[in-house]
């Protein structure tokens, strides 16, 4: 697999902006080169471009490499950057397996690049052969997300392999929702699969979606193209403070997850048991994909009770779901409650 001949040719020959603090690495007493404000303040001075200190911190909470990792304003940066390095505007493709985020599709509209979409089987998992099928040369980047948004469930990790080792291509396995699910993911095999690129977020188990917080994890190769066209300051010092504090209290983020988790069991036994559920579809996320008897009723009723929900309904395979964010204890507890009234 040769990444380079994937690139855009124009990304392979860019020259990135140089920064001040790209130019000198070291620490001084006067520092007369960034046209900064001199007098001190919390903001004065400008970012770290790398991010050095996180990226140590997440190295050390995921074992990956400093190297291997880039961080983002969200996920929806790498996610952009991605489609921007691999894809030619007006000839390339990327292709993605629905239903599924609206963020890939949305990045290639405004990238001008193709999108080639492939219909996930009835269980939401991936169908090998028709993804094979849409494959071809203008294919430089394929989006799986897993556990997949909006059904919920892991994708079969066999499958996205046999995508990973047989295409030609770039493969993202978007990981948002993986501190949630009873897996690994994929960050232990990254090292074996060079065009593989794994995204995780701050914005869902770490309860930082405000922060604008995203990871994306790769070979060094791919994540110095990244490091190259992204933004010279893209995460600001705040965002680079937060994200070292809530870094050193991961338990306060696991014990989280796990009340998410109990009551997302508990809450899929509720909603099983009421009337209008046809179905409750398995997963592995904290929300839950469920099929009424008539979704835009419900969600209406619910807007009315000061509930909000996410109507799936016009999505493919999706007709009559609504997705349910797993609330805190009392949040859940109120929606079934309201739900039994209607
Ligand atoms: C929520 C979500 C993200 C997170 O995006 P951020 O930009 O990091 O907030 C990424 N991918 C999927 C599938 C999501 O549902």
């Amino acid at each position: 697999m040769n990444i380079q001949s994937l690139l855009r040719e124009n990304i392979k020959t860019l020259k990135p902006y140089s920064t001040a603090r790209d130019e000198f690495k070291g620490t001084a007493e006067v520092y007369l080169d960034a046209n900064e404000n001199p007098f001190p303040s919390a903001y004065n001075r400008y970012p770290d471009p790398l991010q050095k200190k996180v990226k140590q911190r997440i190295s050390e909470l995921k074992g990956i490499e400093p190297e291997k990792i880039f961080l983002g304003n969200g996920s929806d940066e790498p996610i952009d950057l991605i489609i921007r390095a691999f894809c030619e505007p007006g000839k390339d493709s990327l292709l993605i397996t629905e239903p599924t985020y609206g963020m890939y599709a949305v990045c290639a509209g405004v990238n001008n690049v193709t999108v080639k979409r492939v219909t996930l089987d009835s269980t939401f998992d991936l169908d090998v052969d028709a993804v094979k099928q849409a494959l071809d040369s203008s294919v430089k980047v394929i989006f799986l997300c897993s556990p997949n948004n909006p059904s919920g469930n892991l994708l079969s990790k066999e499958k996205i392999i046999n995508l990973i080792t047989t295409g030609n291509s770039i493969v993202v396995v978007d990981e948002a929702y993986i501190d949630f699910a009873k897996d690994e993911g994929f960050l232990p095999v990254l090292a074996k699969y060079p065009n593989l690129i794994v995204l995780q977020t701050f914005s869902k188990a770490w309860g930082l979606a405000g922060l604008r917080l995203g990871m994306a994890f790769a070979s060094e190769e791919i994540i110095s193209v990244l490091n190259k066209i992204k933004y010279p300051y893209n995460l600001n010092i705040l965002t680079q403070q937060v994200a070292l504090e809530k870094l050193s209290s991961a338990e306060e983020k696991n014990k989280q997850v796990d009340i998410i988790l109990r009551e997302r069991s508990i809450l899929t036994e509720q909603l099983q048991a009421l009337p209008m559920v046809e179905r409750v579809y398995p997963t592995d996320a904290n929300f839950v994909l469920v099929r009424m008897k008539d979704a835009r009723n419900v969600y209406d009723q619910l807007i009315e009770r000061s509930i909000i929900v996410r109507d799936r309904s016009t999505v493919v395979l999706c007709a009559d779901c609504l997705r349910i964010t797993i609330g805190t204890p009392e949040e859940n507890k109120k929606l079934i409650e309201t739900l039994k009234t209607l």
